[in-house]
C-alpha cells in the first residue's frame, strides 16, 4: 500500500479569536502562534502561566501578576531571557497591536523541547509566549444576578504536597473531573476539598464565605489569586474583616453569602451549594459592595496601567 503524502503546506482548519501573540521574538496573528507537540508544556503539562486583564484600555494590577509569574518560574526552575519590565513591555505591545480595549492577556512559559528527546528537564530550553485576545468573562449577566449553583466534589482531592497549587499551572484534570461531577449533580461549577476535607478552590477561582459580616477564605491548597488579594485590599479599605483560614464544607453551606473570585470573571456570587440555598438565594450585600468597589478601582491610577495604542 502506498504511504500517504506528507503535508508540506499545512492548512490550519481551526479558528482563533482576533488577537496578537508573541513567540520567538516576533509579534504574530493569533493563528500563527504555534507550539511543538514535543514541547513538555504540552506533553507533560510542564508549564506555568499567568493571566491579567485589560479593562477600558488599562492593565489592572499588572505588577502583582508579573510577581506571581516570576515566582512560578523560579519554583519550577525555569528561566526566560526577559526581565519583568521586558515582559510588561511585550504584554503591552500585544494589547496595543491587537487594539483591544478589554483584553484577556496571558503570559506562558513551557519547559520547552529537547532535540534529543531527553527526559532530563535540565536539558531543555524553556519557551516564553504571550498573547492578547478579547476579554471574555467566565460569568454572564444572568449568573451575576441570580448566582451560580456549585457542587462540592465528594471524591476529588487537591493534595498541596503533590502539585504546588500556588504555582499557576495547567494540571486541570482534577478541576475538570470536578466540573463533570458537578454537572451530574445538577451544579454549574465545582468546589474541591483538600485531603483532610477542607475547602480549597474551584476551576479557575478562589472561594469566600460570609458569616455575620466576617469573610473567610481558604488559606491552603489554593492559588493565591490576584482577585482574592484585591478582595483583601478592598476589605481593608472598607473596614470589613476578611480572614485567610480553614473553611469547612459545613461553613460554606451555612454561610450568609458565598462568592468566588477570578481574573476572568472578577467577583461572582454563589447562591446554591449542593442542594442548600445560600442566604435568601440572591447575591448578598457584601458581594454587591465588593463587586462595585472592585470595578471602581479600575479607574484608580495606582492600580491600573494605561496602554498606549499609538506606539
Ligand atoms: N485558582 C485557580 C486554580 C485558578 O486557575 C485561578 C485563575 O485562573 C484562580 C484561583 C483565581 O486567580 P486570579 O484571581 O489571579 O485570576
Amino acid at each position: 500500500m502506498a504511504l500517504p503524502q506528507v503535508s508540506i503546506d499545512y492548512i490550519d482548519p481551526h479558528t482563533y479569536p482576533k488577537g496578537i501573540a508573541y513567540a520567538d521574538n516576533q509579534y504574530l496573528d493569533m493563528s500563527k502562534a504555534k507550539l511543538s507537540i514535543l514541547d513538555y508544556g504540552f506533553l507533560h503539562s510542564d508549564a506555568t502561566y499567568d493571566v491579567v486583564h485589560v479593562w477600558k484600555g488599562s492593565f489592572f494590577r499588572l505588577d502583582l501578576y508579573l510577581d506571581r509569574f516570576f515566582s512560578g518560574l523560579e519554583k519550577l526552575h525555569m528561566s526566560i531571557p526577559y526581565s519583568k519590565d521586558e515582559v510588561s513591555r511585550i504584554l503591552h505591545n500585544c494589547v496595543a497591536l491587537s487594539g483591544h480595549k478589554n483584553a484577556y492577556v496571558e503570559m506562558i512559559c513551557t519547559r520547552g523541547n529537547s532535540p534529543s528527546f531527553s527526559r532530563d528537564p535540565r536539558d531543555v530550553i524553556n519557551r516564553f509566549m504571550a498573547f492578547a485576545v478579547p476579554f471574555g468573562s467566565v460569568s454572564n449577566p444572568k449568573l451575576m444576578k441570580q448566582g451560580t449553583h456549585a457542587a462540592i466534589n465528594p471524591t476529588v482531592r487537591i493534595p498541596p504536597s503533590s502539585i504546588d497549587p500556588s504555582i499557576k499551572n495547567y494540571h486541570w484534570l482534577d478541576l475538570i473531573k470536578g466540573l463533570y461531577d458537578a454537572y451530574s449533580q445538577g451544579g454549574e461549577t465545582a468546589i474541591l476539598l483538600d485531603t483532610v476535607g477542607n475547602v480549597t478552590e474551584g476551576p479557575g477561582f478562589n472561594i469566600f464565605c460570609v458569616k455575620d459580616r466576617t469573610i473567610k477564605t481558604p488559606d491552603l491548597g489554593i492559588l493565591p489569586g490576584i482577585t482574592r488579594r484585591t478582595v483583601f485590599d478592598l476589605c481593608n479599605t472598607l473596614n470589613i474583616t476578611c480572614e485567610a483560614t480553614t473553611v469547612t464544607p459545613a461553613q460554606l453551606e451555612d454561610a450568609d453569602e458565598v462568592f468566588i473570585s477570578s481574573t476572568a470573571g472578577c467577583i461572582m456570587p454563589i447562591t446554591k451549594i449542593n442542594q442548600k440555598t445560600i442566604g435568601n438565594g440572591s447575591p448578598g450585600p457584601l458581594f454587591q459592595l465588593l463587586k462595585d468597589a472592585f470595578w471602581e478601582k479600575h479607574e484608580n491610577s495606582e492600580w491600573s496601567l494605561p496602554i498606549n495604542y499609538n506606539g
